[in-house]
């Protein structure tokens, strides 16, 4: 038997070191910031303190190769500790690997050339930049990148670029964008119309319209005109028309990242479910006696059990240099419908006050909305997850490949 779910103990060692400093170093400052209504600018002198501690701490830029700066973790070891570092709400942000330049972060290590890594890649992982990345339009479905509107033409050693983006995370205050144009008008298959470009902020015909106001706030997901954008030709990112493919490599080991720390907030909203069951007595007894809340605190734990399981598999595919997506996107569906579950029974164990602003779950409820659309739908989950089953049914007899190959 190989099979073995503990991890080595430096990383079991590192997870508890995550812990500590989310429990010792983050979660105070987050108190007090609640407690005290801080401002932009309390927040940013907080950060850089906590940035100064984490590295001290040497949990600087986990999931980074050593050469940049990095400790060098594989995606098994980062469910780990983005899981821990999701307990709280900016321990991500903290450790430098917050999305999306996360995200961003792979990408360029994949396709930057040199010089485009020194310039752009460099700032991200010392942490004196932040990035976004620009792909969904409002005018046309995101779930399908062919129709992407936004459009450019080569013009010297320049392209020109024109279109209209929105829900651009983290784009107010972006040292760079990697932005997904059209620049193919006959391109051998759909997918390969787009490309990819590095520009520059602020530059010259990029518009940050407004911060979008969503039901949760505004976290600085943003709407973006571009008009007559000029990027230099050295900054397409891959080739022409490979803007599917840096998506692709883009965005699985992303959409596990954002699974990695629902993770964490859905365990916080367990252990809040059960904290709280523990100490309510209504109608004789105590709400964890009764089993109309077991019930929810049981089909909490199964899915949360049932989501680690999946998170981690899907990261030891990636790291095995094994087929990724119908995995990634199971765990995707899976975590971020449990995610929802998991905090609304948490809610209604808290009865009056889980609706009320003075737990972190009916923020935490909010959050969890946009993670069954953003990084693919469910629904578009579902046709890859089908559609690989019935591609192994067509092709073996049987659904063992499409449900993880796993050895049962
Ligand atoms: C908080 C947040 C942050 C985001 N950050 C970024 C970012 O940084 N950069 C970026 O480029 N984008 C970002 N997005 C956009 C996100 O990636 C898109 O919302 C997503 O790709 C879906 O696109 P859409 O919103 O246009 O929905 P649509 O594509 O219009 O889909 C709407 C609905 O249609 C259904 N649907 C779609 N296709 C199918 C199908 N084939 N079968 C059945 N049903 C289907 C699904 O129910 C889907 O929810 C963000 C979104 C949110 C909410």
């Amino acid at each position: 038997m190989t099979i073995d779910f503990s991890f080595p103990p430096e990383i079991e060692e590192l997870r508890l070191k995550v812990r500590d400093f989310m429990a010792t170093v983050v979660r105070p400052v987050e108190e007090k910031a609640e407690g005290n209504a801080w401002e932009r600018k309390d927040w940013v002198q907080a950060i850089i303190e906590m940035r100064g501690q984490a590295k001290e701490w040497d949990l600087w830029l986990p999931h980074m190769p050593k050469e940049w700066g990095g400790m060098g973790l594989g995606p098994t070891a980062m469910a780990s500790v983005s899981a821990e570092a999701a307990r709280t709400g900016i321990g991500s942000f903290v450790l430098n690997c917050q999305a999306p330049d996360e995200g961003n972060m792979h990408t360029l290590l994949h396709w930057g050339t040199e010089d485009q890594n020194e310039r752009y890649l460099r700032p991200l992982c010392e942490g004196t930049a932040r990035s976004c990345f620009a792909m969904t339009e409002p005018e046309v479905a995101g779930s399908d990148p062919t129709l992407i509107q936004t459009r450019g033409y080569q013009d010297g050693d320049e392209w020109v670029l024109n279109g209209h983006k929105w829900f651009i995370s983290g784009a107010r205050g972006a040292r760079f964008a990697i932005l997904i144009a059209r620049t193919e008008d006959d391109p051998d298959i759909p997918q390969a119309a787009n490309s990819a470009f590095l520009v520059d902020l602020p530059s010259d015909g990029w518009e940050v319209v407004r911060d979008i106001e969503t039901m949760s706030g505004g976290h600085n997901h943003c709407e973006i005109r571009i008009e007559d954008l000029r990027v230099p030709a050295a900054n397409m990112l891959g080739g022409r028309g490979q803007g599917h493919l840096l998506g692709q490599a883009r965005l699985g080991p992303a959409r596990l990242a954002h699974c990695m720390r629902w993770l964490g907030q859905a365990e916080t909203a367990l252990e809040m479910m059960i904290d709280r069951s523990l100490n309510r007595y209504a109608h004789g007894s105590l709400l964890a006696e009764k089993q109309g809340i077991q019930w929810m605190i049981a089909d909490s734990t199964m899915e949360l059990y049932q989501s680690k399981l999946m998170v981690l598999h899907a990261a030891y595919r990636i790291e095995q240099g094994l087929p990724f997506k119908t995995e990634v996107s199971m765990a995707k569906h899976f975590v971020a419908n449990s995610l929802w579950r998991i905090i609304d029974r948490a809610i209604q164990v808290h009865g009056a006050l889980g609706y009320s602003e003075d737990t972190p779950l009916s923020g935490m409820l909010k959050q969890a909305r946009w993670s069954r659309f953003a990084d693919g739908a469910d629904e578009v989950h579902q046709m890859t997850i089908a559609r690989g089953a019935i591609a192994s049914w067509k092709d073996t007899g049987a659904v063992k490949l499409a449900t993880g190959d796993l050895p049962l």
